[in-house]
């Protein structure tokens, strides 16, 4: 770097003093970056960058923390997880008891009548291996309604006045792509499974818009602490009235600090003239750089540990049912049809190979050449065969996996599935070479991306159980894949996902590079400093 040009503005920010990962495409490191509107002007060795500083310019010191590129959480749900940190956390619940316990403590402190709402039980973790019953929530907070949600997020579990409250009775009939759960006489036990939750959603009273910004600030706390920048909600538009507006006002006045981007549901959008429309003709990529409306959220099936997602064979553990598609696969392909046609990017959530070869087929026939210009994005793509890789890198299909699932979900996964289809469950290493973008689906697992990156590289179950070791990758490569693999999949490769000139200076400063810590530490590094546009927005 040359002398400092005479008159030249002086940055906004400068930080100094670090071991800064660029993860350009030279894998370059520097000490010190310097920033002006929020992008990055400069980057070099600390004593270059110290000379281009003003009176007026903002100095950070790095104190020889390693700085990543702002992790990017492609498929989370923000304003759900938000509205989860106010509402009872089931996710320690190790036996029945501990969930009624729990529900008790709330209701005593809720006002008789009003709902008391929790989340994050996995029956796959209690002890009695099975979903709580409504009996079971009516002997623990008998005079209010009780709705908890399952970890998946595809069922949930109501107590009796819950149930009232939303008329569901014996008599209620099954909704299409969803299941009133039965004891042998027929009353509904409080399970809700898929499209049947909704019957229940519609009793509870909407989210004011208030709250909803509330929530909004929580995930946005949180998220900084954990070193992210970027966000994009896998299902905006259906939760709570005036949901747009939340994120609107949230992040105007500075309380959700984090670079946002939201996939609507497609069952919130009217089809007009056989398109997917918002009004307008809004389309993927309106917006500013810290809210902008990504793709349209399609589900083609369910949860893989709920057994609802869609297989091509049954599931290991109930050799039953092999889950079922939402809907007829030729009204799924018509969505996205319509999805596409209006010039979305196409979000579809296929977990099971036989949704995952719906997927395949549905961008054929709606994209077909164009397929690899579009991004088409898969969502989860769990339950993988082996031939099916090849046809998503060919057809440039975006694959936005959850590695925390292995750590949370990975025993579940494999009494579902038995050894054979762990295998390609969940893959890392198998999809070098496609278009990966890592994500947390959080609230359903911990959203921490250092979790996610110690996950994908020790494959250790929460059991301690290898999970498919020969899938792991390297450090580099998930971090890669938790910032530029979310840069890429909402098409922002050029301003975000790397340290480079001319990029949003988002990034997180972390106290030990986690290439040189034990792998299985990797989830305690501690966030020092989180940075969006320069700004520090967390500071350890
Ligand atoms: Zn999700």
């Amino acid at each position: 770097m040359s002398a400092r040009p005479r008159r030249a503005i002086a940055p906004d920010a400068i930080l100094v003093g670090g071991d800064i990962l660029t993860l350009d495409a030279h894998d370059r490191r520097v000490e010190a970056l310097a920033v002006l509107h929020g992008r990055i002007v400069a980057l070099g060795t600390t004593r270059e960058i110290r000379a281009l500083a003003g009176p007026r310019t903002r100095r950070h010191d790095l104190g020889g923390a390693t700085v990543v590129p702002g992790f990017n959480d492609a498929h989370c749900h923000v304003l759900s997880f938000g509205l989860t940190l106010l509402q009872v956390n089931l996710k320690a619940a190790r036996r029945v008891a501990d969930v009624t316990a729990a529900v008790a403590a709330r209701a005593r402190r809720t006002p008789d009548g009003a709902w008391v709402r929790g989340h994050g039980y996995d029956d796959n973790k209690l002890a009695e291996l099975r979903h709580p019953t409504r009996a079971d929530l009516d002997e623990a907070a008998p005079g209010h309604p009780v709705w908890l949600q399952h970890t998946s997020g595809h069922m949930g579990v109501a107590s009796s006045l819950a149930l009232a409250r939303a008329g569901i009775s014996r008599d209620t009939p099954d909704p299409e792509g969803g299941v009133i759960d039965r004891d042998p006489g027929g009353a509904p036990t409080g399970v809700l499974k898929e499209t049947a939750q909704a019957l229940l959603r519609a009793a509870i009273p909407p989210v004011p818009l208030e709250q909803a910004k509330a929530a909004l600030a929580a995930a946005g706390a949180r998220f900084v602490a954990e070193g992210l920048t970027s966000v994009q909600d896998a299902r905006a538009g259906s939760l709570v009235p005036q949901e747009l507006r939340a994120y609107q006002e949230a992040t105007s006045d500075g309380r959700l600090p984090v670079r946002t981007s939201l996939l609507v549901d497609v069952e919130a959008l009217p089809v007009v003239d056989g398109r997917v429309e918002l009004g307008f003709g809004l389309t993927s990529g309106f917006g500013t750089d810290r809210l902008r409306l990504g793709g349209v959220k399609i589900f083609l099936d369910g949860s893989l540990i709920g057994r609802t997602a869609a297989m091509t064979a049954p599931f290991a553990s109930d050799p039953h049912t092999s889950g079922f598609l939402l809907k007829p696969e030729a009204a799924l392909r018509r969505q996205v049809d319509q999805v596409t046609g209006a010039g979305w990017q196409v979000c579809m959530h296929a977990i099971g190979d036989r949704a995952i070869d719906v997927a395949i087929a549905a961008v054929d026939g709606a994209l077909g050449a164009r397929a690899r210009a579009r991004r088409p994005r898969v969502e989860h793509c769990g339950v993988l065969r082996r031939d099916q890789i090849p046809a998503i890198r060919r057809r440039g299909m975006v694959v936005v996996t959850q590695p925390r699932f292995i750590t949370e979900l990975g025993d579940g996964f494999r009494r579902a599935l038995g050894e054979a289809r762990l295998r390609y469950c969940y893959p890392l290493k198998s999809l070098r070479g496609c278009r990966v973008a890592f994500s947390s689906d959080r609230p359903v697992v911990d959203g921490a991306p250092l979790g996610g990156i110690e996950a994908a590289v020790t494959q250790l179950t929460a059991s301690g159980a290898p999970y498919v070791p020969r899938e792991g990758i390297d450090v580099l490569e998930a971090i890669r894949w938790y910032t530029m693999g979310g840069a890429f999949a909402q098409f922002r490769e050029t301003e975000l996902g790397t340290l480079e000139v001319g990029k949003w200076a988002d990034l997180c400063a972390l106290a030990h590079d986690p290439r040189r810590v034990p792998p299985t530490e990797i989830a305690r590094i501690p966030v020092v400093l989180t940075a969006v546009g320069g700004a520090v927005v967390h500071r350890a």
